[in-house]
């Protein structure tokens, strides 16, 4: 290796301090803000305005009791915004859209966002929060957005870079020729779905992956997921979320999990480290 190579990886391996990124700038900045504790600072966005705000307080109460109890109080989430925003494309400018047996505007509001965003929901929330007065000005001193939203997607939840989203309400089975349902989510639900999601956004991967390889019958699953450690971890598939609840029960993170949290993501937070935390231990 000569010295024009050695001086090209030198200038690579400076970049990332070159570039210090903030949640103002991109999705998904390369490093955390430095920290005296282990606070994660976030907002709570209803995005589409299905909730009121007096539900958004409600569930930031419960979001910041279980996560910190989550993390086996290690990280401590300090909501820092609760918003109301609404949806940025409105069905009233689409009347062109409209699906067999569905009259209810708002149904067709939320499936509307299934047809023509989908996935790409995290990038126009990510978009309307930079815009947004509630919240832009105070970007780049959060580490995540965690919304709930009525637009519909394939899954339950996702995670993209620092921005986390969930479904409330849900659409359930609208193709069927009685219409299907809306069903309303609780408020445990929604709590648990966010905990997994803001998990993401600390680079958390899932647990029992060794359950959901491809081709898996559900019988194979479910002894898998039986004799896996980490089932009940919060980013497990294996979880059976029929047993969140409002008042007592909610996964949290497990043994293998905690240690990540304790071990990579904690010291991250605390020295303004790499957000793509190396050497994650594999919970199985
Ligand atoms: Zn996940």
């Amino acid at each position: 290796m000569g010295f024009r190579e050695i001086f090209f990886i030198a200038l690579l391996m400076l970049e990332p301090l070159a570039h210090a990124d903030t949640l103002a700038d991109v999705m998904d900045p390369s490093t955390y803000i430095p920290r005296s504790d282990a606070t994660l600072n976030i907002a709570l966005v209803d995005y589409g305005q299905e909730h009121t705000h007096e539900d958004l307080l409600r569930i930031k109460t419960l979001l910041e009791k279980r996560f910190f109890q989550a993390t086996d109080s290690m990280i401590k989430l300090n909501v820092a915004i609760t918003t109301n925003i609404p949806y940025r494309s409105l069905i009233s400018s689409h009347p062109e859209y409209q699906l067999p047996n569905i009259t209810d505007p708002a149904r067709l509001q939320r499936l509307w966002y299934y047809d023509f965003v989908n996935e790409n929901i995290m990038q126009e929330i990510y978009d309307v929060v930079k815009t947004s007065l509630s919240i832009g000005p105070s970007l780049a001193g959060l580490d995540a957005v965690a919304t709930i939203t009525g637009a519909q997607f394939d899954g339950l939840g996702f995670a993209d870079g620092r921005i986390a989203v969930t479904e409330s309400p849900r659409e359930i089975a609208w193709a069927l020729p009685d219409g299907g349902t809306t069903e309303i989510v609780s408020d445990g639900s929604v709590v648990d779905e966010l905990i997994h999601e803001i998990g993401h956004t600390l680079f958390l991967g899932h647990t029992s992956t060794q359950c959901q390889k491809p081709g898996m019958t559900y019988e194979e699953t479910k002894l898998c997921c039986a004799a896996s450690d980490a089932r009940d971890d919060v980013m497990s598939y294996c979880r059976d979320r029929k047993k969140v609840n409002d008042t007592d029960f909610f996964f949290g993170f497990k043994d293998c999990q905690l240690r990540n949290i304790k071990n990579l993501v904690i010291p991250a937070m605390l020295s303004g480290g790499g957000w793509m935390i190396q050497n994650r231990e594999i919970c199985n």
